[in-house]
């Protein structure tokens, strides 16, 4: 009897070749190399419900942002992903999918002010609670949650702007011994540098404005899950049935620039990285600066955690000013190529004073971020001449 065949099992491919190929084959129509931009609303029918290439209306499905979602769900090893309008339609289409009122949420203290926001002032007026916890202390995470009420575990590691590190698979072991979802927000660390899902997340959010679009010039959000349920519905069909009903989806043009940003995230992630470890060593011996925030630095608390959790350190650094808010202030007012924007994650440096700007909505909570701390988004640009103009900045704000 001839012995069975041996078919070699497909090679895995590395995460850069994934991000330029997986949904992004040309056009079999054309050969346009790059995959079109399918701008339009809806799509002829050839009978009665019998659809060409299985698109009928962009709100339900559109190729551009089927190809964007492609891509996502292979770079996170996920089951399924769905892009959004924005990170923030997405994190509500996500916690809307999951959520019944009087159900409640294991929030992460230090993270995006606007998830603060969406979590409080919109599911708290739905009669959902939630507990903020220290998200580097499984104690008080586990001492949280109230078993059989809550639903959610939320994360967001490293986090905004303290640039703490949150140990996912402690998390996700305390969210599935209590029956809840494990939700982390990887929009810092990308999946270049970190895949949540791998360490037992059920479901990654993502606000592809930032490293994933990585230009500045659009907004968009991503929901990835696993293939996982909740009260007995796959995660995919309830968060795909939210995209649908409520519709807050991303349009074919925001799916473009996001799925054309993800073809070089690697690359320009290893940059930002590279010049976000030199500036905070740098950073570390100017008298202006009382403390460096980086998790790439052998005295961050989370410095080993990151190690062993993560693929990098990313391109975020924050410092604390030794003379307080008023340094803080100035020195942010005082950058000529760091611009002062919120945001982050674009080929561009910039700077932010994150109590009044980024995290304004938790002013005097106890959520709320130290007043002479100062956010940096590292860009992409020589790093020499980043150095040159924080060190002009605080020579100009140590003068004022
Ligand atoms: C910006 C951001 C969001 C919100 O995304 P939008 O695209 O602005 O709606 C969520 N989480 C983190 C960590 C962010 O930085």
């Amino acid at each position: 009897m001839a012995a069975p065949d041996v078919v070699a099992p497909p090679r895995a491919r590395g995460f850069t070749t994934t991000a330029v190929h997986a949904g992004q084959e040309p056009d079999p129509l054309t050969g346009a190399v790059v995959p079109p931009i399918y701008q339009t609303s809806t799509f002829v029918q050839d009978g009665v419900n019998v659809l060409r290439a299985g698109h009928e209306y962009s709100r339900g499905s559109n190729p551009t942002r089927t190809g964007l979602e492609t891509q996502l769900a292979a770079l996170e090893g996920g089951h399924r992903a769905f892009a959004f309008a924005s990170g923030l339609a997405a994190e509500d289409a996500l916690l809307r999918a999951v959520l019944r009122p009087g159900d409640h949420i294991v929030l992460g203290a230090d993270g995006y002010g606007g998830t603060n926001r969406l979590v409080n002032t919109v599911f708290g007026a739905w009669g959902v609670e939630n507990t903020p916890v220290d998200i580097t202390d499984p104690a008080a995470i586990a001492a949280a949650v109230r078993p059989g009420v809550t639903a959610v575990l939320w994360v967001e590691t490293p986090s905004n702007p303290l640039l703490n590190i949150a140990d996912l698979t402690a998390w996700a072991e305390i969210a599935h011994a209590a029956g809840a979802l494990l939700v982390v927000d990887n929009t810092f660390a990308s999946p270049y540098l970190q895949r949540p899902l791998a360490l037992g997340a059920d479901a990654v959010v993502h606000s592809t404005t930032k490293y994933i679009g990585g230009h500045s010039d659009v907004l968009g959000g991503a929901v990835v899950v696993a293939d996982r349920g909740h009260r007995g519905v796959p995660l995919e069909e309830s968060v795909g049935h939210q995209q649908f009903a409520a519709g807050a989806v991303a349009g074919p043009q925001d799916s473009y620039l996001a799925a054309r940003g993800l073809k070089t995230l690697s690359l320009r992630m290893d940059r930002h990285q590279a010049n976000a470890a030199r500036l905070a060593e740098w950073l570390q011996g100017r008298p202006e600066i009382a403390r460096v925030l980086y998790p790439g630095l052998p005295d961050h608390p989370g410095h080993a955690l990151a190690a062993r959790q993560m693929d990098g350190f990313g391109g975020v650094v924050s410092v604390r000013l030794a003379g307080g808010e008023p340094a803080a202030r100035a020195f942010a007012e005082a950058t000529e190529l760091f611009a002062l924007s919120v945001s982050l994650g674009g080929v561009e440096s910039l700077i932010c004073h994150s109590c009044e700007m980024t995290h304004a909505s938790v002013r005097g909570t106890p959520l709320a971020v130290p007043r002479d701390l100062v956010r940096l988004s590292v860009g992409i640009e020589d790093v020499a001449d980043l150095e040159a103009d924080l060190a002009a900045a605080l020579e100009r704000a140590a003068r004022r």
